[in-house]
């Protein structure tokens, strides 16, 4: 038994791929634009523009709540978060504190583990800084996008199960079809809190859920990390560095840490500041925002099928593995393609050569059928043509071949003298000869190789 047990709770922010920005109508397609050329006085904080909450964000918003099983608070507002920073002209971000969309949510892992989310609020992005020559400069184009921050409660204990979490997190975004999730754009921002408690004080160091009162009385948060791999490096990073202060009878300083890819660890930033700092009041400007039930559930109605119901339905109805279903499942279009393939059983073509479910899965995967060229129909035609080849006896093939080459002496001399096209031309003689359906490929390789 490990002498400390990790403590890690997650905060994600996701960028909502919305057409226009939060609170006003600039266009949030900011990526890789000339610098402040997607913003208005909204966005730009200037005195007296007024903010008008978008209502798509908020519905997907909801929706990745529901997702994630959380309750959705019939009545909810924004907050505003004041500090001061550059990236943020305001001076204070609109957030949600004491009411978010989405709160007491859970979400299962592969283990069977059950992590707890613990709420889904909506905010806004900042600008974006660069320090270029002892100057800062500023772009404004992404400060205002619709920004949903997703945090789950301190239940995870290793890096295995947070990478897990939020892979499944990306691919249930991307089902929604609400972020492109794409986290070398930074749509999606990771940052694990970490934190040592002894396993002695938890007495069963098994256990899942740790009791509020046994949490360790500091933690370190390491901040905007753009990649899973390096949330697992810089998870396993904290662990021995937290490790060996606590073996020293030191106490971590509670704060927050950067991620620095380049040396493989992680770095002060600042002292962490509490919620209190921020002095979070509701935002004046927007009215609260109510959602009945009859709203909730018809954006529940919304929300597809996901991975995990996905691959166990896919496994059940179709009688494929589960390594299969999961691949099929990473992506909502090639999990609609697969099935459509399958419910086109009954077409002719199929039905000639009788496909069951486990060889189209196969088929699709191993030659990494790309389901935006390749239709269904075409598709089951390739598969019936592969099927109805026939195999060829080797006494058989050696024979024919030799007639084919007594026949055709300059064509197999310009063969072996590397005109490598001629080849076609005595694998076609040898269908002829053969006059059943082999796999002209095979003959390919093997007339070349007798060669
Ligand atoms: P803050 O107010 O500083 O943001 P919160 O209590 O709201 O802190 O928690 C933020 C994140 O930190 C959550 O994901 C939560 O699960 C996690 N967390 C809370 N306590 C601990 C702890 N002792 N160790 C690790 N993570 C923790
Ligand atoms: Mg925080
Ligand atoms: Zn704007």
């Amino acid at each position: 038994m490990n002498k400390y047990t990790p403590i890690i709770g997650l905060e994600v922010h996701v960028e909502l791929k919305t057409e226009s920005k939060m609170f006003c109508r600039c266009s949030a397609d900011y990526f890789g634009k000339e610098p402040n050329t997607h913003t208005c006085p909204v966005c730009l904080g200037l005195p007296g523009a007024l903010p008008v909450p978008n209502k798509t964000a908020i519905e997907w918003c909801v929706k990745i709540a529901l997702a994630l099983n959380c309750k959705i608070n019939e009545f909810s507002k924004f907050d505003r978060k004041n500090y001061f920073y550059p990236d943020l002209a305001k001076g204070y971000q609109i957030s949600q504190y004491d009411l978010p969309f989405g709160y007491d949510g859970i979400t299962e892992l592969k283990s069977g583990k059950k992590m707890r989310i613990r709420r889904v609020h909506m905010e806004e992005d900042t600008g974006k800084l660069t320090h270029e020559n002892g100057a800062s400069l500023v772009d404004f184009n992404r400060s205002g996008l619709p920004l949903v921050e997703i945090v789950t409660e301190p239940d995870f204990h290793d890096a295995e199960d947070v990478k897990e979490y939020l892979q499944n997190l990306q691919q249930i975004v991307r089902y929604l079809d609400v972020s492109n999730a794409d986290m070398e754009k930074g749509d999606m921002r990771l940052e694990p809190n970490i934190s040592l408690a002894l396993t002695t004080t938890l007495q069963d160091g098994t256990q899942e859920i740790i009791p509020v009162e046994l949490l360790p009385n500091y933690k370190v948060e390491v901040k905007n990390i753009n990649s899973f791999k390096f949330v697992e490096k810089a998870i396993n990073y904290e662990v021995k560095r937290q490790t060996e202060l606590l073996d020293k009878g030191e106490r971590p300083a509670q704060e927050t840490r950067g991620w620095d890819s380049v040396k493989q660890r992680t770095f002060s930033q600042r002292s962490k500041e509490d919620a209190q700092e921020y002095r979070y009041f509701p935002e004046p400007d927007i009215p609260p925002i109510t959602h009945t039930k009859e709203q909730i559930s018809s954006i529940l109605k919304e929300v597809p099928e996901l991975p995990a119901k996905k691959i166990a339905r896919f496994e059940k109805e179709y009688g494929i593995s589960f390594t299969d279903a999961e691949i099929l499942s990473r992506e909502k279009l090639l999990a609609d393609y697969f099935e459509k393939v399958t419910s086109l059983r009954d077409h002719e073509v199929a039905k000639q050569s009788q496909q069951t479910p486990q060889a189209i899965a196969k088929w699709i995967i191993n030659k990494k059928v790309d389901y935006a060229t390749v239709t269904p129909e075409v598709l089951l035609k390739h598969m019936a043509a592969a099927k109805q080849t026939v195999a060829i006896d080797e006494q058989e093939f050696d024979r024919i071949a030799e007639e084919v080459f007594s026949e055709n002496p300059q064509a197999v001399a310009a063969c072996k003298s590397g005109k490598d096209s001629v080849i076609m031309f005595l694998v076609g003689q040898f269908m002829k000869k053969i006059g059943k359906k082999v796999d002209a490929q095979l003959v390919r390789k093997k007339l070349q190789e007798k060669l």
